[in-house]
């Protein structure tokens, strides 16, 4: 099956960051031709007006929690936890797996083509992704397991999921962690030597509040940075959620082993998590950083879109400085260096032949996004465009989001399921 995205604003990402007016020619799932192409296809899409992006990757997710979207809205990390872990207790596989699903139509039809997710059956999560026909970068979350509510140990059940679903074309394993106030030295040890050992990533959430790293200094006498560099779990398998209260020092702790960023504003800024990572500073030395949503809970959506304005914002508002975290640098946040931080730069992350064909097709005659031209597209994509301009989106070079509906699921059923699964969850009826 070929595919020709005719005549459209090729947002390539490639190394020069070219903008190119024309064709995108799609065989076998892979990025055949790029510009004007003769060739025709099976199938031949009109882009015209449109811009066609590398598929947005979000670096940080707890899909399921879309069965909790909206139980713990206006209440800190610490209030949201206590709610949210109550619902949880009582979830089963199958809800999970409608949970996941949802949130991957969501993502689906809102541009975004892979995603990295942080959470117990993860398996549950796995059917989802396969459903839908997106990708997920699924972490198993260890903890101790005197904090756990997982059967068995969480530690061999990461192991038991990532040696399952190794080599997968869509489901990338890979083993998580809680963070550092519920994960011993041995659990952060365990993690570690399971990556290693099955060639794995590693995925945690780190220094997210002011309370964490104070608690932590106070168990440890180090901030939770340093303590990870003393124990020898840093290292460039490693992507870090949040990193807001992190020094300078530990800036440059996360550059020299490697570990990557995934930054999470709209979180933060929601759970009024203070302060504001930072951004510049770990550019200036050298650490890859992305994008990520974090969970339902407290974003409340996944539209990438609006991860990176604000994004943007943040960084520019709290530095008083408007060229801070420019349009392009943002957008590279959610794309190629999203790629990167997931060690699959080489196949994902931008528009080049030979690179899976994982794209978004996104409608710029759209009064919002009017003028558009040349100079302004790439400005547009994150100040004025919106996951919902996506008409198209293309996973290993299947048509996934077809004239801005999912192809692979029913998602009405879906929504509708999910919406009585809440009812029986906590009691919200219509
Ligand atoms: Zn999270």
């Amino acid at each position: 099956m070929s595919l020709l995205l005719r005549g459209g604003w090729i947002v390539t990402q490639n190394p020069r960051r070219e903008l190119v007016r024309g064709d995108v020619l799609v065989e076998g799932g892979t990025i055949a031709n790029i510009g004007q192409v003769r060739d025709s296809a099976d199938r031949v899409i009109d882009c015209t007006d449109c811009a066609v992006l590398p598929g947005l990757i979000n670096t940080h997710h707890h899909v399921a929690n879309t069965l909790l979207r909206g139980v713990a809205d206006d209440v800190p990390l610490e209030g949201m936890l206590e709610k949210a872990y109550a619902i949880d207790a009582k979830l089963t596989r199958r809800d999970v797996q409608m949970g996941a699903l949802l949130g991957c139509i969501e993502m689906l039809k809102s541009g975004t083509t892979s995603f990295h997710d942080l959470f117990y059956w993860e398996d549950e999560v796995a059917r989802g992704v396969r459903e839908a026909g997106i990708r997920g970068f699924l972490s198993w979350v260890v903890l101790d397991e005197a904090f756990t509510t997982q059967r068995g140990s969480p530690l061999k059940n990461a192991e038991q999921f990532v040696k399952k679903h190794k080599g997968d074309d869509l489901v990338t394993p890979s083993v998580g962690l809680q963070g550092v106030y519920v994960c011993s030295e041995e659990s952060y040890a365990g993690a570690k030597a399971l990556a290693e050992r099955e060639g794995v990533g590693l995925h945690t959430h780190l220094s997210e509040t002011r309370g964490e790293v104070y608690n932590h200094r106070k168990k440890t006498g180090l901030r939770p940075v340093e303590w990870l560099d003393k124990i020898g779990f840093l290292c460039d398998r490693l992507v870090a959620a949040h990193a807001v209260w992190v020094t300078l020092n530990e800036v440059r702790a996360l550059a020299r082993h490697g570990v990557r960023v995934a930054h999470c504003p709209t979180s933060n800024m929601k759970l009024a998590s203070g302060g504001v990572a930072p951004l510049p500073e770990m550019f200036e030395a050298g650490v890859t950083v992305s994008l990520g949503t974090d969970s339902p809970i407290s974003n409340n959506g996944m539209d990438m879109f609006q991860e990176m304005k604000v994004c943007a914002l943040l960084q520019k508002s709290s530095r008083w400085d408007a060229s801070v975290a420019p349009a392009q640098r943002v957008l590279d946040l959610a794309t190629i260096d999203a790629a990167r931080a997931l060690r699959v730069e080489d196949r994902l992350g931008s528009i080049e032949t030979g690179k899976a064909a994982d794209l978004a097709v996104l409608d710029l005659h759209r009064a919002h996004a009017t003028p558009f031209n040349r100079e302004n597209i790439i400005r547009h994509l994150v100040y004025a465009c919106r996951g919902g301009d996506v008409r198209y989106g293309i996973v290993g070079g299947k048509v996934v989001v077809d004239e801005g509906s999912v192809t692979t699921v029913d998602e009405g059923a879906v929504v509708d399921r999910v919406q009585e699964i809440a009812a029986e969850l906590y009691g919200v009826n219509a």
